[in-house]
């Protein structure tokens, strides 16, 4: 073993992620915080909680108008929205322009803040701790894509033009920061985008639109449509003019927009299935609090949450861990969004096939640890799951459930571990909990993962500090990282050989 010393990135509060992770069993502070019963899931309150979201969602008025005007019925209809695009003069403006609204922009979204909490939580069922930092981090691709916008102007011996409208395609669960990302960055490139935001999550799409709007974003260049429909989807995808498109969603959608236009220019960041490993150097109570975090955040349901962890070492050791994991996982608050307390809230939608096999049925040699309970009607509000057991090339091993149940998986050498994690066809986040530098950099140096972090957990990216992309499965098309350097410069076209005087 090398030599032991703290990698942790961030303040560590000894006493704060003990109350977390109370080693042994569950201690007087952990009933007290316990939400999630193993015996009586049914109290009657979690029966009116999803009821409850529908209902702000239907009184609440944000949004509401600029998605009635913006949904497009018929192709004709979404032919003259994207020529309305063409035929924006947004990629004549000079950089420092550009860079002048989207700056304008990042303030917008700013005080649009407490608006966008409030329709996620009621459209999405997101809570204000996995909310709040997302409306940071559009803003922060604001103000960084902007500057991004100024250096184009500025390339020594190359000039760039604009590639023309690129269409945005967001996913529902980042209904706010990935929408404003792939918005913001055409933007800065100098393309007009069609937006469509996900049907689930459209009016939090449409708030992020306003914002745009009223920062000075014209109106042709931006555009926001809605639509349910795959012939319309498809209309948009393999429209000639539009000349890339940025889709953040489920690696199937990515192939088969490629199926619809072979020579698509596709920026597609899509599925994970991302574990993070533990071993016996560890400082047991960050990870605890890192997996519990990465596991349970948004109720799972995040391309970068960690639904493995693997455990290196002893039996012994690794119950332990495994203990502190069921004990501080119970200890998570599930509740409705607009609670400020809440830790969990409800899935987006009503849970799916797939997701209930993840939270009803066991693999070969699994068990529950940590029941995950249905606590309400309509299958939207569940505790959170952990099975132990979890075997190499099993089901739980390599499907992307996308929910609130975490797998565990105990193994002898940290060598195995690293097989484990590059043995599924994705390669998105991936995290190590270790204090041992030998064991850090045989890890970095063997994982498969686009993003990798070490003593932290798997979600949460950070604008310029930590760019999103993923390997493998995870991405579709032209790998260039969100939130990088390169982002912008890489959505324009460029032509060598003329240099700036
Ligand atoms: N950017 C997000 C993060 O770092 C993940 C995006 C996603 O899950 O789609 O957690």
């Amino acid at each position: 073993p090398g030599e032991r010393f703290d990698t942790s990135l961030r303040d560590y509060s000894p006493g704060e992620s003990r109350a977390l992770s109370s080693p042994e069993g569950v201690s007087k502070r952990t009933e007290t915080f316990r939400n999630t019963p193993d015996s009586d899931p049914a109290l009657p309150q979690n029966q009116l909680w999803a009821a409850a979201i529908r209902e702000r969602a239907a009184h609440s008025a944000l949004g509401r108008a600029t998605l009635e005007s913006h949904t497009v019925v018929t192709s004709g209809e979404l032919e003259r929205r994207i020529q309305t695009a063409v035929e924006s003069s947004w990629s004549e403006l000079t950089g420092e322009e550009r860079a002048a609204v989207l700056h304008r922009a990042g303030e917008a979204l700013e005080q649009r803040r407490g608006e966008l909490l409030e329709i996620a939580a009621h459209e999405c069922g997101k809570t204000f701790d996995q909310s709040d930092p997302e409306v940071s981090e559009a803003i922060d691709f604001a103000h960084f894509y902007a500057e991004r916008a100024r250096e184009l102007d500025h390339v020594d011996g190359a000039e760039w033009e604009t590639a023309g409208p690129i269409a945005v395609i967001p996913p529902w669960n980042f209904p706010i920061a990935i929408p404003a990302g792939g918005m913001l960055a055409a933007l800065a490139a100098g393309s007009p985008v069609i937006v469509k935001p996900a049907a689930v999550a459209a009016r939090t799409g449409a708030v992020v639109a306003e914002a745009l709007w009223e920062a000075g974003v014209p109106n042709d260049a931006l555009q926001f449509v809605q639509f349910d429909d795959r012939e319309l989807a498809s209309a948009l995808v393999k429209h000639d003019a539009i000349a890339r498109v940025i889709l953040t969603g489920g690696y199937e959608t990515a192939e088969a927009f490629l199926e619809m236009r072979p020579e698509l220019d596709l920026r597609a960041e899509t599925s994970g299935k991302n574990a993070i490993i533990v071993t016996p150097s560890a400082d047991y109570d960050l990870a605890v609090a890192d997996v519990i975090h990465s596991a349970f955040g948004h109720a799972g349901q995040k391309c970068s949450a960690a639904s493995l962890v693997i455990l290196v070492g002893q039996s012994g050791k690794s119950r332990r861990l495994r203990n502190q994991l069921v004990d501080a996982a119970k200890s998570l608050r599930v509740g409705l969004p607009t609670d400020p307390a809440a830790t969990m809230g409800p899935l987006t939608a009503p849970v799916g096939e797939k997701l209930r096999r993840g939270l009803t049925e066991l693999g070969p040699g699994e068990n529950w640890v940590l029941r995950p309970r249905q606590l309400d009607a309509d299958a939207r509000v569940w505790s959170p799951g952990i099975r132990a057991g979890v075997e190499r090339g099993g089901e739980f091993h390599r499907v992307e459930y996308f929910g609130p149940v975490l797998g565990v998986m105990r193994v002898d050498t940290l060598e195995e571990a690293i097989e484990i994690v590059n043995d599924v066809d994705y390669g998105l986040t991936s995290g190590l909990h270790s204090l041992d530098r030998s064991e850090i950099a045989t890890w970095l140096d063997g994982v498969q993962a686009g993003n990798l972090y070490v003593n932290r957990g798997t979600t949460g990216a950070i604008v310029a500090r930590q760019p999103f992309g993923g390997w493998k499965k995870s991405t579709v098309g032209a790998t260039v990282k969100a939130g990088g350097a390169h982002y912008v410069a890489s959505l324009a076209n460029w032509r060598l050989g003329h240099a700036k005087a």
